[in-house]
């Protein structure tokens, strides 16, 4: 965790109850977590889950990486320090949202562990539901995929610290969701999270 630096500073509670909230606007906010390598299917299944979710009358709100770094986190690079912050950041803001009773789906590799951890505690602090998803592929197949030529450019060494070549992925050992997006179509990733979702009372159907 970073360190707070500001002294001085109150946290002001608004007149609105979290349960209050939910109820004026029908939804309860959550963050649904991708991790992934590069080109595993995060942002693929995140963009058609988000539609699926707004045409069925949710507010949802996607969150990208390669997003996210043009704005907020222009200022990172991938060094392992970096790459918490940038992690911290993302779940900071996901809470956010998700506290305004959003959907917020965010799509990062978020290679460590120790940060995914950190973003989930953030939300159970916060009485925030986090689902961890897994969009599991194997590396043979992510690097046959590599829709933006970075295995390539990876594995000739003009990329560096690149994960699942030259930077570590430490795969999740117990995801709300494991998805194996070389053996599942986009459309039913979506629905088994749309599943999971519903069975968990995570969402209700609005119609
Ligand atoms: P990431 O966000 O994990 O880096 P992307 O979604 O940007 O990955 O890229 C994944 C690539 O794999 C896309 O070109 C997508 O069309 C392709 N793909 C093929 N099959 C699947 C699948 N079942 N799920 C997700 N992506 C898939």
């Amino acid at each position: 965790m970073t360190q707070q630096i500001a002294s001085n500073i109150t946290w002001h509670e608004g007149n609105v109850t979290k349960e209050e909230r939910a109820t004026l606007l029908n939804q309860k906010g959550l963050t649904i977590w991708f991790t992934g390598l590069s080109a595993s299917g995060k942002s693929t299944i995140a963009i058609a889950l988000e539609q699926h979710l707004l045409h069925n009358g949710f507010s949802a709100y996607r969150l990208d990486g390669d997003n996210i770094r043009f704005g907020l986190n222009k200022n990172l690079g991938f060094s392992p320090e970096d790459r918490t912050e940038n992690i911290r950041r993302i779940a900071e803001v996901a809470k956010l949202f998700a506290d305004s009773t959003a959907i917020a789906v965010t799509s990062f590799i978020s290679p460590y562990k120790s940060d995914r951890d950190s973003a989930r505690a953030l939300h159970d602090q916060a009485g925030i539901p986090f689902v961890e998803v897994y969009v599991d592929c194997p590396l043979e197949v992510v690097e046959q995929r590599d829709p933006k030529g970075l295995y390539k450019k990876a594995r000739a060494g003009e990329i560096k610290e690149f994960t699942g070549i030259s930077a570590p992925y430490e795969a999740p050992e117990a995801p709300e969701l494991h998805i194996r997006s070389d053996l599942l179509s986009v459309e039913d990733s979506v629905k088994q999270i749309i599943e999971y979702l519903l069975s968990k009372d995570l969402i209700a159907s609005k119609q």
